[in-house]
This record gives structure tokens, C-alpha cells and sequence, in this order.
């Protein structure tokens, strides 16, 4: 008998009639043969509406607070599934992610898994019940709070558990048939992609495509774990993403697909001296306010004054902290002024076929000059190059590069079943 982990985000999960519509999509599961272990989402945008409720009554809660809060959703939602699957004559029971064994680290709001002890679901398992646990949430080791992952976080619950318990897969609903060669929002002939390597979807994930979250994908990569993402509101066979030695056997496309990102800042710190140590500097005082940087960029110093400019995104949650950060060190370094801009974009292509290809950021740079769209930033890992673009000219450069790269699709548009997009 296969053991098959099933994920089902919020918008599978809108209202009564989708919990319904999901109960018996799993009760199906169970009575092909197979034991099931399902991890959900808070209903459609309840956590939104959570959080925008937290912000209604406190501008800056204490993040312990904020973690209860958010937890409730997913708890909802397990409650009703399971009485929707109870209700279908078939046997199920919830856990919390604390009851289901999921043990985090102490920081509330991006927690990361560090065991998972799901003694408790593979008891469950074995007396033949359901099992249906709450995604996103954990208990700390040390403090034994409750902690959330971040946005996103039941799908890295789902790939954590299908590792510890050995799942035979691991499936990921969503409100789109798959994973596409570009956002169907954006670029309505995007195609489904049959395949990908989790490689692949490592980078696309890391570049803002948000089908699957970067930390799910990182752990299925670790464990091995095969994941297929798919439509909880069709039959159809949904986007494998495996490791790239597992059943290749027809060379992979060049170009896998088109990702773009609108949660990032870039920021420049403006007339910096061109000497040992100011980048070191710069780097050290964003680091020491944990702030992931993205793309960096340092010009060539100007002959006449020796001073030259260095550029760099992050998430646009941190900017206003590494602005601070910065203009504290302004005497010290001597700089002119920082410039913060918010009004960007930033696209990226992905493929494993880059490695080999010459000529891909050539193709790239020509589509979007075409376009008419000026490119502010560069950067190139060994299987992707994203550049950064104004935000309102993003969507129009996906399209563009995405038709450049031979990627539309040619049988009619790709289908978004539900979720609001938010
Ligand atoms: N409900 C959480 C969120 O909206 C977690 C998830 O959906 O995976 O981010
Ligand atoms: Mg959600």
C-alpha cells in the first residue's frame, strides 16, 4: 500500500462546498488503496484577514501573539475536513503541527523546521484513519511556543512530513494545473511543464515564482523526494518536479521558465570611495539586520572623483531598516546619499539547458530592448539571469522575453480555477 502525502492550499479550501469538494477528492485517495496523510491551508485569505485584523487592533504585535493568531486558520481548516471526510463515512483525525510532531526553531514568523517526530500521525496511519494535519505551524524546541514558517509554509509542512514518513510522494493542490512557464496571471499562453528538476524549481522558486515555497522545494531536494504539484479542481496530471537524474530521458528544454518578483527594493548608496572595506562595511551592517540581499551591483569609479556607486535589492519589508542601517554609517564612510526605490521589477530566466547554450542572455537582452524596456540590473547564477526593470513595464517584459524563448503555448490559454491571487 502507497502512503501519499496530499496538500491542499486556500484556495482549494474557500468555503463549505470546497472542503466538501476536497473531503471526497481524499476519501478517493483512501479507497484506491492508499493510506493518506493530508496537510491544509488556511481557508481562501483567511490569513490575510488575520493579519489585517492583528494590524486593526495593534501596529506592531508581539510576534508570539501574532503566531497564535495565524495558527487558528490552518486549525479551521483541519477541523472541517476532517468532519467533511467523518461525514462521507470514512474515518479521520487532526493535528496540530505541534501534535503531528513538527519541532522548529525559536523564530516566530519564519520558523524553520528542524525534526519532524510524527509518532502520533503514524499511529493514526496504521489503525487505517486519515490523518489530516495543520500546515504552516510548529512548536519550538527550546521555548516550546508556537511558531508559524512564513507565507506559504504548509507546503514545506507537506514535503517535512512526506520525508519522515517515508511517503512515496508527495502532492501539492493547487488553483493552476501545474507549474508554467511563466505566471498564467501575466502570460495567459504560458504552458504547462510537464517536468522540471528541483533544481530548476529551486531557482524559479528563488526568483519569486510562488507556486511552490523555496524551503519546500530545498527539503524535497534534500530527502529525494518526488513532488507533484496539481489542480484540486481537475483530473488532469499536474508538473513533476524530480531530481534531474530520475527518469530524463529526453534531453531537457533549454529554457524552463520565466519567474518575476515585485516583493524587492533596490538600493543605492551613492558616491561610495573606491577603496578597501566599504562594500565589507556596507554588507556587514544589512547582514547584522538580517536582511537577505539579492543582486548586487558596483559600477566602475568615475576617473574624476574616484567614488563610484553600489547597488543592491532586498525585500521591500527590510528596506526602511537598511536605510537606517546605512545613514548611521554615512560619517564613517563618507558616501554622498543613499537612493531607495521601491518601483522596481525584476524578471528571471531559468533553465539547466543554459549551461551548455551560449547566447541565451544575448536572446534575453534583445527581447526586452525590443520591448522598449531599459534594464537597470543584471545578474547570472550558472542556470538563470534576472534583470530588474521599472514595475509597471514587469509584465510586459515576461510576455516578451517568454514569446522570444519559444515558450507560448499554442492550444489556447491556461486555466486559473480560484484563489484571488492575493
Ligand atoms: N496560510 C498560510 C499562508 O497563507 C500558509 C500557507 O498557505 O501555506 O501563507
Ligand atoms: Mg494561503
Amino acid at each position: 500500500m502507497s502512503l501519499v502525502v496530499q496538500k491542499y492550499g486556500g484556495s482549494s479550501l474557500s468555503d463549505a462546498d470546497s472542503i466538501k469538494r476536497v473531503a471526497r477528492r481524499i476519501v478517493d485517495t483512501r479507497k484506491a488503496g492508499n493510506r493518506v496523510c493530508v496537510v491544509v491551508s488556511a481557508m481562501g485569505d483567511t490569513t490575510d484577514e488575520l493579519l489585517d485584523l492583528a494590524d486593526a487592533v495593534s501596529p506592531a504585535p508581539p510576534e508570539r501573539e501574532l503566531d497564535m493568531l495565524l495558527t487558528a486558520g490552518e486549525r479551521m481548516s483541519m477541523a472541517l475536513v476532517s468532519m467533511a471526510i467523518a461525514n462521507l463515512g470514512d474515518s479521520a483525525r487532526s493535528y496540530t503541527g505541534s501534535q503531528a510532531g513538527v519541532i522548529t526553531d525559536d523564530s516566530h514568523g519564519k520558523a524553520r523546521i528542524i525534526d519532524v517526530t510524527p509518532g502520533r500521525i503514524q499511529a493514526a496511519l496504521d489503525k487505517g484513519h486519515i490523518v489530516i494535519v495543520a500546515g504552516f505551524q510548529g512548536v519550538s524546541q527550546n521555548t516550546k511556543e508556537i511558531t508559524t514558517l512564513g507565507r506559504g509554509g504548509s507546503d514545506t509542512t507537506a514535503v517535512a512530513l512526506a520525508a519522515a514518513l517515508k511517503a512515496d510522494v508527495c502532492e501539492i493542490y493547487t488553483d493552476v494545473d501545474g507549474i508554467f512557464t511563466a505566471d498564467p496571471r501575466i502570460v495567459p499562453t504560458a504552458r504547462k511543464i510537464d517536468r522540471i528538476t528541483n533544481e530548476e524549481m529551486q531557482e524559479m522558486a528563488a526568483s519569486g515564482a510562488k507556486v511552490l515555497m523555496l524551503r519546500c522545494v530545498e527539503y524535497a531536494r534534500r530527502f529525494n523526494l518526488p513532488i507533484h504539484v496539481r489542480s484540486s479542481f481537475s483530473h488532469r496530471e499536474g508538473t513533476w518536479v524530480l531530481d534531474p537524474t530520475e527518469g530524463e530521458t529526453v534531453e531537457a528544454p533549454i529554457i524552463a521558465g520565466v519567474a518575476h518578483d515585485r516583493s524587492e527594493a533596490k538600493l543605492t548608496v551613492v558616491g561610495v570611495k573606491d577603496s578597501p572595506g566599504q562594500a565589507a562595511e556596507i554588507f556587514n551592517a544589512v547582514a547584522a539586520a538580517e536582511i537577505n540581499i539579492d543582486m548586487i551591483v558596483q559600477n566602475v569609479s568615475a576617473a574624476d572623483t574616484g567614488k563610484t556607486d553600489v547597488s543592491f535589492t532586498l525585500p521591500k519589508s527590510d528596506g526602511q531598516t537598511a536605510v537606517k542601517k546605512l545613514k548611521a554609517l554615512k560619517e564613517k564612510l563618507g558616501y554622498d546619499h543613499l537612493q531607495y526605490d521601491d518601483q522596481v521589477g525584476k524578471l528571471s530566466l531559468i533553465g539547466s539547458g543554459m549551461r551548455s547554450h551560449p547566447g541565451v542572455s544575448a536572446t534575453l537582452f534583445q527581447a526586452l530592448a525590443d520591448a522598449g524596456i531599459n534594464i537597470e540590473m543584471i545578474s547570472s547564477s550558472e542556470i538563470r539571469v534576472s534583470v530588474v526593470t521599472r514595475d509597471d513595464q514587469l509584465d510586459d517584459a515576461v510576455r516578451a522575453v517568454h514569446t522570444a524563448f519559444g515558450l507560448d503555448s499554442s492550444d489556447g490559454e491556461a486555466v486559473v480555477y480560484g484563489g484571488s491571487g492575493r
